[in-house]
């Protein structure tokens, strides 16, 4: 049988939907089963033996999932879990979408295929073009692809024509050069993926406590005394932290788990490396589970902070931190002042978690001074995101669990390079003290004016305002809301260009033109003039530390990300540069010289990052320093969200299947709750459910109406499940058409997709 023919195939696996009971405890034997499954049917046993051995160990491969943190001084043989198992299949494939694959499907062919269907076709052998009017895309030189997008880019009324987004893979080394480029362009149109995950984050901490990143590390879990989990689904997005929360049970820590739904994760796990694990019932890893309706956090927070301050009250000395309130904190009187004028009763009221409950986790709170706090976007993607991080920093500075060891913020990434993009200048805003050290360092003189996020990039693009867009990583149109709205801006610029690894929606729905340059991945070696290089990335913690593939890459024409950046700066800068660029992609070690120029805390960066496991960045909170306009950390003042809600009104949050990581579908199973073939589904109460007369499987449309426009989501399966009323759950990104754009966090505008208000109503 021809391989050919088969790799070519539309790889659908359509069954009608499945619901069974959702599972009880993460991790265990179906862990490894479907570890195993993903790489071996993708990859080979083999291959795929070989690679599993690799993944984030000290000379192998960082996991190109999410960004969780490895051990700082050892790795075990098995350094992964599930999902960075799917990963590295879904990269390492041997299907390819070749020049054969592209001349037999047209583009509006393949738009037609679902996200996992277009995900299945493999990787992308040569850089393709669809030429202006033209239905397929047809293979084209690299030479002949940079001279296109550099004279398109030339040719632009402005550099503000152009925006360049990044992803979170993308490496330091990529993503310095890339903003470099971009910047000697004349632009700061540097949209990233943090726009739409923990911007709201940055935002936050920054203000109050002069640094936009967590501040604890991996250690401080195996000290903490508390730990609470916040609107963050670690069980699926995150697998790898269920060991470190294992471990700090067995260490004594207590954990509370706040979210909307009861995720398999938060309950119980069964660590899959360990055998004695696998044959008993695994660990209990949730002591209170706060069932808390969509973004009612911040009534919770402060119903939490009033019951604290109560006891401290009763008993004086013994609850808050007050030596550290005083010396290392501004605001607290007026934070008392405004805790004192909102009912406790209401407050409760709104989370929909009893009394009872908030009052064991008070308790608890009140004995214990080493706390950590993580979350995720269940906190991040509401109006109100940033008031969410603020007020999870006031409950810390009242118990002074910010400095020491145990204690802190951790606001856990999605994507395993995101916080390092940020911290090489990946950003629409640029710092006077980023923009004087690129002056000094380069010779240049940077745009000053702030360039465009990621939700402005979009309004830029349907305005017209933008002509250009690349793409360095990701897949902009599946990751952002509003997808209708999006797919119509993308469509306006006269060029498109994305640099992958995969076929993705964004390829699809296109500009005039459309360029897809495909580069190495994270398995893949990467030979420069100089000899085999390797790359470094930045995980949630701080750490910086190598990554290096050694598998042959999927194709021989496949270029590096630094190598695409500096051949795009060349063709399009000429010699209107002060960067020698073939300099820097020979040897990479030149790249992270002008780095360690440049960026605080680099540091001797060659020579550390080649020590095992690399090296922590300063972080100024860890250490209790706190580098705000005061040198204080703040108490801040945050308002209750006030979302009113007609009778048929729902809130509607997007979560990920197990499936899934972020806009890659790996398979068509979200396990641990029970959802099995279908992704258009709509996860419900069932006293909702008997109110409006539906039952399960029955199709329902989506509606949300903001300043006018209807937005509908057609043809979603309902499903009973244990949420709050009035509250539902879809998946993302096919829930995304229902995400107004043009509405987001304050101070942040990061997109509202945990907190979208929306009508439900049965088909016809
Ligand atoms: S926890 Fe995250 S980084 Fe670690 S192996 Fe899993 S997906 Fe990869």
């Amino acid at each position: 049988m021809s391989t050919k023919k088969e790799k070519t195939e539309r790889p659908t696996d359509q069954q009608p939907l499945k619901v069974t009971a959702p599972e009880q405890v993460a991790g265990g034997l179906s862990a490894i089963t479907q570890s195993a499954r993903h790489v071996y049917s993708e990859v080979g046993i083999v291959e795929g033996t070989r690679l599993l051995s690799r993944i984030n160990q000290f000379e192998g491969f960082d996991c190109p999932g999410c960004a969780w943190p490895d051990p700082d001084n050892h790795r075990s043989a098995v350094e992964f879990c599930e999902n960075g198992a799917k990963a590295v299949a879904e990269e390492a494939t041997t299907a390819k979408a070749d020049a054969a694959f592209f001349r037999k499907h047209a583009v509006e062919e393949l738009s037609g295929w679902t996200d996992y269907e277009i995900g299945k076709s493999g990787r992308i052998t040569e850089p393709m073009i669809c030429r202006k009017g033209k239905t397929h895309y047809e293979p084209i030189g690299w030479a002949e692809a940079f001279q296109i997008i550099g004279q398109q880019l030339r040719q632009l009324g402005s550099p503000d024509e152009a925006v360049f987004y990044t992803s979170g893979r993308t490496s330091n080394e990529a993503a310095f050069l890339y903003q470099l480029f971009v910047r000697q362009y004349g632009t700061n149109n540097l949209p990233d993926c943090s726009n739409m995950c923990h911007e709201s984050s940055g935002t936050g901490l920054s203000e109050t406590l002069g640094i936009g990143k967590g501040s604890v590390k991996l250690e401080d879990f195996y000290q903490a005394e508390v730990i609470m989990i916040m609107g963050q689904n670690p069980g699926t997005n995150h697998p790898r932290m269920l060991t470190a929360l294992e471990m700090a049970k067995k260490n004594g820590a207590k954990i509370v788990s706040v979210n909307p739904l009861p995720e398999a994760g938060l309950i119980r796990f069964k660590h899959p490396q360990q055998p004695l694990s696998l044959l008993g019932k695994g660990t209990v890893l949730t002591d209170i589970f706060l069932q808390i309706r969509l973004n009612a956090d911040v009534p919770l927070l402060k119903a939490l902070m009033k019951m604290l301050l109560e006891k401290e009250n009763q008993q004086p000395g013994t609850v808050l931190d007050h030596a550290f309130i005083q010396s290392q904190t501004s605001g607290y009187e007026a934070l008392v002042a405004d805790l004192n004028q909102y009912d406790l009763e209401a407050l409760i009221s709104q989370t929909g978690i009893t009394k009872e409950q908030l009052e064991e986790t008070a308790a608890l709170l009140a004995t214990r001074q080493k706390i950590i706090v993580c979350w995720a976007m269940g906190l991040t993607q509401h109006e109100n995101g940033v008031d969410n991080v603020r007020e999870i920093v006031n409950l810390l500075l009242l118990k002074g669990s910010i400095g020491k060891p145990g204690a802190g913020t951790c606001p856990v990434r999605g994507h395993s390079n995101v916080q390092g993009d940020r911290t090489m200048g990946i950003w629409e805003k640029l710092k006077p003290a980023f923009a004087q050290r690129l002056q000094e360092v380069f010779q240049f003189e940077p745009p000053q004016k702030d360039g465009y996020d990621v939700l402005h990039a979009i309004q830029a693009m349907a305005e017209g305002k933008v002509k250009f867009f690349m793409g360095l990583g990701g897949n902009f149109l599946s990751a952002t809301p509003d997808t209708n709205h999006t797919a119509k801006a993308l469509e306006q610029c006269l060029m498109t260009v994305q640099v992958s690894t995969k076929l993705n929606r964004s390829h699809l729905v296109h500009g005039k033109t459309a360029l897809i340059l495909p580069c190495l991945g994270r398995t893949e070696w990467d030979l420069q003039n100089s000899g085999f290089q390797f790359l470094s990335v930045e995980n949630s913690t701080g750490v910086v530390h190598q990554t290096q593939g050694n598998k042959q890459p999927a194709s021989p024409y496949l270029l590096s990300e630094p190598k695409i950046v500096a051949e795009l700066a060349k063709a399009t800068l000429g010699s209107n540069t002060t960067v020698d660029w073939e300099l820097m992609v020979s040897n990479y070690d030149h790249i992270r010289v002008a780095i360690e120029k440049t960026i605080p805390g680099f540091e001797h960066y060659n020579e550390r990052v080649r020590q095992p496991g690399g090296f922590y960045l300063p972080n100024s909170a860890r250490v209790g320093n706190f580098q705000t306009e005061t040198g204080k950390a703040l108490f801040t003042l945050n308002k209750n969200p006030d979302h009113i809600l007609a009778d048929d009104d729902f809130l509607m949050m997007t979560i990920r299947s197990h499936d899934q990581y972020n806009t890659t579908i790996y398979g068509l199973h979200d396990r641990y709750r029970g959802v099995h073939y279908q992704r258009r589904v709509v996860l419900m109460n069932e006293s909702d459910m008997t109110d409006m007369h539906v039952k399960n499987e029955d199709f329902v449309h989506l509606y949300s109406y903001y300043d006018g426009v209807e937005r509908v989501a057609r043809d979603f399966q309902v499903v009973a499940y244990q949420i709050p009323r009035q509250c539902v759950a879809t998946y993302f990104p096919e829930a995304n058409v229902l995400i107004p754009a043009n509405r987001s966090a304050r101070k942040s505008n990061q997109p509202i997709s945990k907190s979208v208000v929306v009508k439900i109503r049965r088909t016809e």
